[in-house]
């Protein structure tokens, strides 16, 4: 069966065999899975391993030596052939490793981020990967939902879907059920069907999967298929670039160092075997795949502390943040909602009770309430209850009514936070929506929208109708004409509404989040179910307030001190009202009476740009605002010269997402759309996990620098090395196999465990980077140049005191061999901090580097001492002096810094004052 958009759904659900009130079975749905496979498109055919292994080899410089290999064994020089392949084969195979470690990572991050659908299977709702839908599943959509697979409508309430991936249109279309398409439709007519790849603007709806995976409509499209590639971040191409003028840079010095040796009378085909070797060395070809593999892994680290990054770029940006904008609730608040306080009938209650568990009471000036007197509480709770989406569950489990007095141990809430409250107060009260649903059936509702604030229900039958109406308190008196006192409804009253507004702002001071709650008894000609919409929320009866506590993270107010430290700023942002904003911000120490603002939503709208430019600096709470305000918001922090991470969850929130520096999409409260628009996702919703990721943010971009800065600068001091010994008329002081064994040694392990160093103690506590500074800057260049020729001049002044002193070549070369390891083995801990020497790092604490150096260090030992290795690198073996002479010269900064650093302690111990 085809052409879906014809078929009525009663012969949809026929053909598919399935439930609309159940779905499918585990048992059909593996069925299904075996007939049509998983929902996805076809996978791009992967390259094999050992393709991207040979390509190791196609990189200009290795096939240079490749050559060179050739020519030696051709001339006769099997063992330095031997030697330079092997070299350049674990070269490649680390090279491979590093890239392959890399493209896993980024793989698996692919695979955190993979949408999901909620769909109804064997009678519950569940929250499945979207790869497992399958035909014939009853699928839930919501607002800011992304669909993934093509299905005919079965309810629809206001739904409206933004179809421009498939169609072209950008604006949203409305679609309903209930109509019938004909043969002739084109996609974007076929208002009963939504197709994958587009996506929910408004409304929410039930389907059933039609075609999934390649039958899809998006799937026949063949160049929509490929996933787009990882982009590279702006570090790795300047990165790049960096690498070309260094090619270019040394070439230039290899074949200087190359002439002068020929132009001496050297060997023409040793000297160009050395101008190679040394040209291999000296570019740092590991530059990229290392930036690469310590943004990866740095971001795996990030996952571990659930920030999820969608784009890599984001890594470094993050390390700029100086302002965070964070919704208030559920990232700085837990988001479990308790109702505290309920406003009825002119009497202010007090409930008890803990979370989302159904224990509690009502109090009237400390005493019990007897419910059945209080109507008016009654009626209030009762349209809480209904206007309300929300299941309360006891370990998982649906509670409706009939397990109110089972002892509970886990309660939990599926949807909405708030409306969970509402439910488990009425409850409290033994009022329940699916107790009310068995006599009158919900006929519509006007949905909840961040920018209206509010929700409508209507419920009833045979001619008598409710509407139920629930929202932000200025929303709903705004349509409130009636007053109820609990047995009649009255007239609402300037009086009256002041005695609401000051028990609203009771509360809102009190850090509650308050709603208000009305309803409004309607005729049979205003209940039109595909037509209803917010206009009959008019002329309506106010039944009262509540007040829902909402408790800041334990753990927030440290992670708002942090970000303070570390120079950044913590922005709340929220739609709730200003009295329960500032209560919490102050609470958190966001904001402070004196020093900073609060502003809200509609005093935003009277600021035009330029204003708003002057105060954005000082205002620390943003109340009342809407999705569009926010990104008002991003743009001005942003004018101002600010680097802004901005959370966001709701559908309306992807523009401000997409305009900030980095967007920060909800994992949990999320919607599809928003976290598409996203640069990270927080697995947990939580404020500290973008402190976290800020701070690994931080340190990835610190240990980008330290490998810079240590490879650069260890190359710099080969090349330097050749150049000088040739300037001032030395023979080679290293032979190419020596070179390439450098390069080896030094820039293979220790420059990867730099690259995954663990973060400095005081990473937090410095002001965040700029992010248009050079990766050079602050002093970085010139450690570079200094420790080149401090490398360059202990390994040329060693070979020239050996050589001229006991004119023995062979020695002279090994020790200006060990030298030039040792020089960089000791150097490789200094790179571990810009400020504080090695000692006081601490020097195991990166156990990688430890065990880098050290297993360098004894294959250098066994280079210079196995008669094998000596035969091939010409070594000789080395008196305990020269041992002494070539430690004493490679690492006298790091010893004296060493002996400088105990000598400090062994103060700072003396002068402690003794313990009694
Ligand atoms: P954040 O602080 O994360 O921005 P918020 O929950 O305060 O989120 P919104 O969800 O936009 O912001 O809610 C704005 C206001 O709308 C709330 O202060 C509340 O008065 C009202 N409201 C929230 N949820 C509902 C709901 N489910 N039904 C009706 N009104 C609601």
């Amino acid at each position: 069966m085809e052409q879906w958009h014809r078929r009525t759904v009663d012969e949809i659900i026929g053909f598919w065999q399935t439930e609309v009130n159940e779905g499918l079975s585990s048992k059909e749905v593996k069925e299904k899975l075996q007939r049509f496979g998983f929902n996805e498109m076809a996978a791009q055919e992967k390259i094999a391993w050992w393709k991207k292994l040979v390509a190791q080899f196609q990189d200009f410089m290795v096939l240079v030596l490749l050559a060179a290999t050739l020519i030696s064994a051709f001339l006769g020089e099997f063992a330095d052939a031997a030697t330079i392949l092997i070299i350049v084969i674990i070269n490649a195979i680390l090279g491979f490793v590093q890239e392959y470690r890399a493209e896993k990572s980024l793989q698996a991050l692919q695979k955190l981020s993979a949408p999901t659908a909620r769909v109804l299977r064997n009678g519950n709702l569940q929250q499945i990967p979207a790869r497992e839908l399958v035909p014939g599943d009853i699928l839930i959509i919501e607002t800011g939902d992304k669909l993934a697979a093509d299905c005919r409508l079965i309810e629809t309430k206001g739904l409206e879907i933004e179809e421009a991936a498939l169609t072209g249109e950008s604006l949203p279309v409305s679609k309903a059920a209930s109509l019938l398409c004909n043969e002739a439709s084109a996609l974007g007519d076929r208002k009963n069907m939504v197709y994958a790849g587009t996506s929910v603007t408004r409304g929410r709806g039930t389907a059933i999967v039609c075609d999934t995976g390649m039958r899809t409509e998006v799937g026949r499209i063949a160049d929509m298929l490929q996933t787009a590639e990882q982009e590279p971040t702006p570090l790795e191409i300047r990165l790049a670039k960096l690498g070309h003028l260094l090619v270019w840079g040394c070439l230039a010095v290899c074949l200087v160092v190359v002439l002068t040796g020929i132009w001496k009378g050297e060997p023409l085909f040793l000297m160009c075997m050395a101008g190679i070797s040394l040209a291999v060395a000296a570019i740092p070809e590991g530059l990229p795949a290392i930036v690469t593999v310590s943004l990866a892994l740095g971001v795996q680290r990030m996952i571990r502390r659930n920030a999820i990054i969608r784009k890599l770029p984001a890594v470094e940006t993050l390390g700029c943040t100086t302002v965070i904008c964070s919704d208030k609730t559920g990232t700085l608040t837990q988001n479990t909602m308790t109702v505290r306080q309920v406003f009825a009938g002119s009497h202010a209650f007090e409930v008890t009770g803990n979370g989302y568990d159904i224990k509690g009471e009502f109090l009237l000036n400390q005493a019990k309430v007897n419910l059945q007197r209080e109507k008016a509480l009654q009626v209030c709770l009762t349209v809480g209850a209904l206007c309300n989406n929300s299941v309360l569950k006891r370990n998982n489990v649906g509670i409706s009514g009939l397990w109110r007095r089972a002892q509970a141990d886990s309660w939990s809430i599926e949807g909405d936070p708030t409306e969970g409250a509402l439910v488990v107060a009425a409850g409290k009260a033994g009022i329940w929506r699916e107790t009310v649903e068995k006599t009158q059936p919900r006929l519509g509702e006007v949905p909840f929208t961040s920018e209206r604030r509010c929700m409508s229900v209507v419920y009833g039958q045979k001619g008598l109708y409710t509407l139920y109406t629930k929202g932000a308190a200025d929303t709903v008196m705004e349509v409130c004409k009636y007053y109820n006192k609990g047995n009649v409804e009255v007239i609402l009253t300037p009086e009256m509404k002041e005695q609401i507004m000051t028990a609203h702002d009771g509360m809102a001071s009190q850090a509650l989040r308050v709603l208000a709650l009305a309803y409004r008894k309607l005729g049979p000609q205003q209940v039109n179910k595909d037509a209803l919409d917010e206009s009959v929320e008019r002329d309506m009866v106010f039944a009262g307030l509540i007040g829902m506590i909402d408790p800041p993270r334990s753990e927030v107010k440290q992670a708002i001190l942090s970000c303070r430290q570390a120079g950044i700023k913590t922005v709340m942002i929220t739609g709730d009202h200003r009295d329960t904003a500032i209560a919490i911000a102050s609470e958190l120490q966001i904001y402070q009476e004196n020093s900073s603002y609060a502003l809200a939503g509609h005093e935003l709208e009277k600021l035009d740009d330029k204003e708003l430019d002057k105060i954005v600096d000082q205002v620390a709470v943003y109340a009342r605002v809407s999705p569009a305000h926010k990104l008002r918001i991003v743009k001005a922090l942003k004018r101002r010269g600010h680097v802004v991470a901005m959370t966001g969850d709701g559908i309306n929130d992807a523009p401000a997402i997409k305009e900030a520096n980095i967007g920060v999409a909800m994992g949990k409260a999320g919607t599809d759309v928003t976290k598409e628009a996203s640069a990270m996702v927080l697995a947990d919703d939580n404020f500290t996990t973008i402190v976290a990721a800020i701070e690994e943010g931080r340190g990835i971009y610190e240990n980008i620098r330290k490998f810079i800065r240590y490879l650069l600068s260890c190359n710099l001091g080969e090349v330097l090395t050749m150049f000088i010994a040739s300037l001032l008329g030395f023979p080679l002081p290293l032979l190419p196999v020596q070179i390439l064994w450098v390069n080896l040694v030094t820039d293979g392990f220790p420059a990867m465990a730099l690259g995954i160093d663990p973060n400095q103690r005081d990473i937090m506590q410095r002001p965040p980077r700029n992010p248009e500074e050079s990766v050079f800057s602050r002093g970085l260049s010139r450690k570079i140049i200094m420790r080149g020729i401090q490398i360059s001049c202990s390994t040329v002044g060693i070979f020239a005191l050996v050589y001229l002193l006991q004119d023995n070549l062979q020695l002279a070369r090994t020790m200006a061999f060990v030298t030039l390891v040792l020089s960089q083995m000791f150097h490789v801990f200094d790179c571990r901090s810009e400020i504080f020497t090695a000692f006081e790092v601490g020097l195991t604490k990166n156990k990688y580097l430890v065990l880098a150096v050290t297993g360098s260090v004894l294959m250098q030992i066994g280079v210079v001492y196995h008669p094998f290795f000596q035969g091939i690198f010409q070594t000789v073996p080395m008196s305990l002096f020269d041992w002494l002479l070539v430690v004493a010269i490679s690492g006298w900064t790091f010893i004296t810094s060493g002996v400088r650093y105990a000598f400090r302690k062994k103060r700072y111990m003396f002068s402690q004052p003794k313990r009694a």
